[in-house]
């Protein structure tokens, strides 16, 4: 037998040795960086994805009535290095292992994540303050709740009144006098 017969036999014994995509799933390794997923119900608007992202590839713009933060990431500009998702507290952003963002070029501008992210209340006086999203406040187990969905000035008054003693000296040392 010819020697290339006798290969091509053996390849074809072996079968194929490349992935058969796209007429199949094809592998992805594991912490592989593809596509990433913002998820607002996490979010806590700080801004530091959009701080480190070097594609520019984050944008948060705070909407017309105030109410809350139009938030976009262009997956077009991404360029996956993960950063986002490295630095993100409350682990809103997260890189996904979906790699199948083939489009037109002239899609290029509706590949995009867009979400929505309401502003919070202070829990005193009213007043807009970043989102304290339920599932972060028990995710940091803090020892004052009420306090942390307060705003700046609450915060500070209740920490006030928290440090004053209950009786000033001066009543005190008048009534153990008597
Ligand atoms: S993965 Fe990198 S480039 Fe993509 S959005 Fe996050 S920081 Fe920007
Ligand atoms: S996604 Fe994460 S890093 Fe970006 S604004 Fe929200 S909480 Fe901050």
């Amino acid at each position: 037998m010819l020697p290339f017969l006798k290969i091509m036999v053996k390849n074809l014994l072996a079968g194929p040795s490349t992935e058969a995509f796209p007429f199949a799933p094809a592998h992805t390794p594991a912490r592989f960086r593809g596509k990433a997923n913002h998820d607002k119900s996490k979010c806590i608007l700080c801004g530091i994805c959009r701080h480190v992202c070097a594609a520019g590839a984050i944008q948060m713009r705070v909407v017309e009535d105030g109410s809350g933060v139009e938030y976009v990431l262009w997956h077009n500009s991404c360029v996956f290095c993960g950063l986002c998702a490295h630095y993100c507290p409350t682990k809103a952003l997260t890189m996904t292992d979906d790699w199948h963002m083939a489009h037109r070029g002239e899609d290029r501008f509706a590949v995009r994540e867009d979400s929505f992210v309401r502003y919070g209340q202070c829990s005193t006086c009213g007043s807009r303050i970043q989102p304290r999203p339920a599932v972060i406040v028990e995710a940091l187990g803090t020892k004052y709740p009420d306090r942390f969905l307060m705003c700046p000035s609450c915060k500070r008054e209740s920490l006030a009144k928290r440090s004053v003693p209950a009786k000033p000296a001066m009543e005190t040392s008048e009534t153990s006098d008597e």
